[in-house]
C-alpha cells in the first residue's frame, strides 16, 4: 500500500516535471514536484530504516515528510505572487522532529515516557503542518484565482489528512482496531488525498489562464476598459431602476484623426478612457460605476445605485477632466437616462441614452442631456 503511494506520487514527479519541461517559466511545477520528492524519499526512508537505534535518522526523516509540505505551499505562493518563505514554515517539521526525538531525549535522562510516544508526538508534528500548510494553500490559491476550486480543493485535501492521522492514533491508543487495519486505513486515506491533492493542484494553472482568457476577451484592447462582449454577459445585473446609463461620444472626432493623424486619435481615446475611469472612482460609486467603449469614440458609463443629481455629478466632472486634457481642445457630448421599471432590457435604456447623446449634438455638442 505505502508502495502504491510511493507510485502515485512519482507519477504526478513526472507529471510536474513534463509541465514545467513545456513551459520554463511555470516554476509552481517544480516546487510541487520538489515536494512529491521530499515525500517519497521520506516514505521510503521509513519504509527501510526502521530500528530502534536509528531514531535520530528516523525522526529527521519524519520531519522530512512534514517538510514536504513547505514547497507545495512555496508552489501556491509563487503562483500567486505572494512571497515564498514565511517563518512559521519551519514550526511545524521542527514540531515533528522535537516529538519524535524527546521520548528518547527523555528516556536517556531516565525518565521513560509512555510507549509509542514519540508516534503520538510526531504525528501531532504532521497534523499542525498540515493544518498550517492546508489553511495556507486554500487562501493563496484564493488570491491567485478567485473564482477557482483546484487550489481549495488541494488545501481542503491537506486539512482532510487531520482526521485520519487523529483516528490512526485514537485507535492505536484506544486499540479500537488492530494495527493492520488501522495502517490500511491511514494508507487508503492517503491515496485518496494524494490523488484529490495533487489533480486539485494540477487544475489551479488551468483555472487560472481560463479566468485571464475570459478577462482579456471582455476587455477593449486597445483603452483596457470593457467591452460589448462584458456587457452582453453581465447586463441583466444592472437591469433595475436606481442604475444610471451615459453614453458619451467624442465630438468631431474624425477631425482629430484627420488633423493629426490615427496615432493620435488612439491616444486621445486612451486618454479620454483614463479620465473616464478616474472620474469613477473619485466619485462617490466607489468601483461599482463601470466604463465599456462601445466600439469607435463611443463609450457608457453604467452607475448603479445612483441618483439624477450623483450620475450628473460624475459626468460633469469628466467633462471638465477632459476639457483639461489637451493636447489640442476636444470636448465630449454626453446623453443621460436611468434604467426605468418597465424596461425589458439594458439595451431599451442604452438607446434611450443614445438618444440623449444625439440631443446633445443637436443643441450643438459639449454639454450633458438628460
Ligand atoms: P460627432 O461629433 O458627430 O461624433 O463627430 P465624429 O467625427 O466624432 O463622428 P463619429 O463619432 O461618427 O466618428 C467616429 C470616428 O472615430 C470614425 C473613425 O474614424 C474613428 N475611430 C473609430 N475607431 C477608432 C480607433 O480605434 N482609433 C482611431 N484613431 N479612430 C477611430
Ligand atoms: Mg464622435
Amino acid at each position: 500500500m505505502r508502495l502504491c503511494s510511493l507510485l502515485a506520487s512519482a507519477t504526478f514527479v513526472v507529471i510536474f516535471l513534463s509541465l514545467w519541461r513545456g513551459r520554463r517559466e511555470q516554476l509552481h511545477n517544480v516546487h510541487w514536484a520538489a515536494s512529491l520528492l521530499l515525500y517519497c524519499v521520506a516514505l521510503a526512508g521509513l519504509e527501510w530504516i526502521n530500528r530502534p537505534e536509528d531514531v535520530l535518522i528516523r525522526s529527521l526523516l519524519v520531519a522530512a515528510l512534514t517538510a514536504s509540505n513547505i514547497p507545495l505551499s512555496t508552489g501556491v505562493r509563487l503562483f500567486a505572487g505572494r512571497p515564498l518563505w514565511r517563518w512559521w514554515m519551519s514550526v511545524p517539521p521542527a514540531v515533528t522532529l522535537i516529538g519524535f526525538l524527546l521520548p528518547s531525549i527523555v528516556g536517556v535522562l531516565g525518565m521513560p515516557m509512555p510507549p509509542q510516544s514519540e508516534q503520538l508526538l510526531a504525528a501531532f508534528g504532521l497534523a499542525l503542518g498540515m493544518g498550517t500548510f492546508g489553511a495556507d494553500v486554500i487562501r493563496q490559491a484564493a488570491r491567485a484565482v478567485p473564482d477557482g476550486y483546484g487550489g481549495r480543493i488541494a488545501g481542503i485535501a491537506l486539512l482532510a489528512y487531520i482526521p485520519c492521522y487523529l483516528f490512526a492514533i485514537a485507535g492505536d491508543i484506544l486499540h479500537l482496531a488492530t494495527p493492520s487495519t488501522l495502517a490500511v486505513v491511514a494508507l487508503l486515506s492517503d491515496q485518496l488525498l494524494l490523488m484529490l491533492l495533487n489533480v486539485g493542484l494540477l487544475a489551479m494553472p488551468a483555472e487560472a489562464a481560463l479566468a485571464a482568457m475570459r478577462e482579456s476577451a471582455w476587455r477593449d484592447g486597445l483603452t483596457g476598459v470593457y467591452n460589448r462582449a462584458w456587457l452582453a454577459q453581465v447586463h441583466s445585473g444592472f437591469l433595475q431602476p436606481g442604475t444610471w446609463l451615459a453614453h458619451i461620444d467624442i465630438d468631431h472626432f474624425k477631425s482629430v484623426n484627420d488633423r493629426f493623424g490615427h496615432a493620435v486619435g488612439d491616444a486621445t481615446l486612451v486618454a479620454l478612457a483614463r479620465t473616464l475611469v478616474t472620474a469613477t472612482l473619485n466619485s462617490e460609486f466607489e468601483f461599482a460605476a463601470k466604463v465599456v467603449r462601445m466600439g469607435g469614440d463611443e463609450f457608457l458609463i453604467i452607475m448603479p445605485n445612483a441618483s439624477l443629481l450623483k450620475a450628473q455629478r460624475l459626468v460633469q466632472n469628466a467633462r471638465k477632466a477632459v476639457s483639461d486634457l489637451g493636447p489640442f481642445d476636444w470636448t465630449v457630448s454626453i446623453g443621460l437616462t436611468e434604467v426605468l421599471a418597465d424596461d425589458t432590457a439594458l439595451s431599451n435604456a442604452v438607446d434611450r441614452a443614445d438618444q440623449q447623446l444625439y440631443a446633445a449634438k443637436l443643441a450643438g455638442r459639449d454639454r450633458v442631456a438628460a
